[in-house]
């Protein structure tokens, strides 16, 4: 026997009643037929209160402003932007906090009559669990950048220093050129270019160090990959040992744009880079070869390969496990917060072994196509 229509309200009653997630149906116009507890409780109202209200006043502006016209919109043209899909929008509560959620609607439809059925998660709490993972990916990159910049110290120093002591050879240079009697004034304004020239290397030193180590939020730009790579090349440059061991590049032209946070995807460049060198510790001359390609239509692939003495399979299986080192003064840091920050762009980094040494690779999304027209902000409350 099926059940009668009274038993069947009584169960989706009872339904509505024990459900965690609020659940509001309204009819065609907008206006609340019946709410459920977990709804009226989410939103701050008492029981009752809400029902015949329109549903747009749960909403914050612009969407509430426009929720009766989207509606009408859909009664038109049967174009749905949210039915059936579900995606995360805002909500308003009714002492105006604003809140995140995940709203699904469904469509009820009995003879001519339309109804909506919409089902609300509060994700509040999940939101501030991303952001503060967020956060601390954020500070524990800065700290590893820092400890990197403590071990390069000496390598930095050298760095900034070698156009210093050549400023101070040209000036001498000048000083006496401009003693003798009928002093050579082209002469001189070559040397000029020259402590120029030297003066803007060291700046040029101070500036990429200085972006590399100051603390910031991350902020994710439509990048030229290669162009990354090479910085993060030439940032290594302050590492003496790098002297020992050529960096080959071999970067295939014209890949399409990511859309990273460079300093970020700098880091991770020069983890690897700086973990390879090391790896080749008692190996002089022998080369670190860094590639690209594109991995397939939506990643590009990066590939930092050493000719060490490679990863035994037990070591291996730590590598990525934060404090987990090998090397006397290692902080075991650099594997983990690499993976960490390349998973946060969407993309994955891992250890693979070769027929010279080591080698790891990490893909990356393309960016997405730039939009050519400026579309005002999508609605995001619109069935
Ligand atoms: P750290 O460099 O401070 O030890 P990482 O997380 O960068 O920390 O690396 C962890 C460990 O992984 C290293 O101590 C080393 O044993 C191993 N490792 C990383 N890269 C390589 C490599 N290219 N060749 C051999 N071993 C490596």
């Amino acid at each position: 026997m099926s059940p009668s229509r009274s038993n069947i309200e009584t169960r989706f009653n009872a339904l509505l009643n024990a459900a965690v997630d609020a659940i509001i149906i309204i009819e065609s116009d907008g206006m609340i037929e019946s709410i459920n507890p977990a709804a009226e409780k989410m939103f701050g109202y008492k029981p009752g209160e809400l029902i015949g209200k329109n549903v747009s006043m749960l909403m914050p502006e612009p969407y509430s402003g426009q929720h009766d016209q989207y509606l009408q919109n859909y009664h038109h043209t049967g174009k749905a932007k949210i039915i059936g899909i579900g995606r995360e929008a805002q909500a308003k509560r009714r002492n105006g906090q604003i809140f995140p959620i995940d709203l699904s609607v469904g469509e009820i439809i009995e003879g001519d009559e339309r109804r909506f059925i919409g089902i609300i998660r509060d994700i509040t709490v999940r939101k501030e669990a991303q952001a503060e993972a967020r956060d601390t990916r954020e500070k524990l990159a800065h700290i590893t950048r820092l400890s990197t910049m403590g071990e390069m110290a000496s390598g930095i120093a050298h760095e900034i220093n070698q156009p210093l002591a050549a400023i101070a050879a040209y000036a001498q240079a000048c000083r006496r050129m401009i003693t003798v009697k009928d002093a050579d004034l082209e002469k001189i304004s070559s040397v000029l270019d020259k402590i120029n020239a030297q003066a803007q290397r060291a700046g040029e030193v101070i500036r990429r160090l200085r972006t590399f180590f100051k603390k910031r939020k991350s902020e994710h730009v439509r990048s030229d990959l290669n162009e990354l790579i090479r910085d993060s090349v030439d940032l290594n440059h302050a590492d003496t040992r790098v002297l020992d061991h050529p960096v080959i590049l071999e970067l295939v032209d014209n890949l399409p744009p990511v859309s990273v946070d460079p300093v970020q995807i700098q880091q991770v460049v020069l983890n690897l880079l700086r973990n390879a060198i090391d790896a080749m510790e008692n190996k002089a001359g022998k080369p670190v070869i860094i590639s690209t390609r594109q991995h397939d239509d939506d990643f590009l692939e990066i590939v930092v390969a050493d000719h060490g003495d490679g990863i035994d399979e037990q070591t291996a299986l730590s590598l990525f496990n934060p404090f987990f080192s090998t090397k006397k003064s290692g902080m075991g840091m650099g594997l983990p917060i690499s993976q960490s920050i390349v998973n946060s762009h969407g993309g994955q980094l891992w250890y693979q072994p070769n027929e010279l040494g080591s080698a790891f690779h990490f893909v990356l999304p393309v960016a997405a196509p730039q939009q050519q027209t400026t579309h005002s902000q999508e609605n995001l409350n619109e069935p």
